[in-house]
């Protein structure tokens, strides 16, 4: 089912997480196998497996994650130093939970990506 994703569930506090924000729109939890010293993932309440699967009609849905990751990065004190916010669609993208989900990274230098393996 597309609204009984593990993000789901732990927006539904069946499973427990890091939980470091919350609104009415939106959770923000720490990765659970971080690819970096911050590495939290922001994930819409609304259910939207993929990127590719949201409507034209909600760009506030994505601006809203947006928006969520930077103001926790400046809250953190990250953001001068920069941070990397990605998000993952599909197979070649390498998605792996089919709730869409804004992962921001930061505390070091990014290292250069996107290079197909
Ligand atoms: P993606 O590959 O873009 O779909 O990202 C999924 C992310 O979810 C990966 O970075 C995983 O490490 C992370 N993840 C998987 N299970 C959990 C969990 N139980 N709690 C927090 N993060 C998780």
């Amino acid at each position: 089912m597309a609204d009984d994703t593990l993000f789901h569930r732990i927006i539904r506090r069946e499973i427990p997480a890091d939980i470091v924000y919350e609104d009415e729109h939106l959770v923000a939890f720490r990765d659970i196998a971080p690819q970096a010293p911050v590495h939290v993932l922001f994930v819409p309440k609304d259910t939207v497996p993929t990127l590719d699967a949201l409507d034209p009609d909600q760009p506030e849905l994505v601006g809203r994650l947006a928006i969520a990751a930077a103001r926790y990065a400046r809250a953190q004190g990250l953001a001068d130093d920069g941070y990397r916010v990605v998000i993952n669609c599909n197979r070649d993208g390498g998605q792996t939970v089919f709730q869409l989900h804004l992962h921001l990274l930061a505390g070091a230098p990014m290292g250069s990506f996107g290079a197909a393996q």
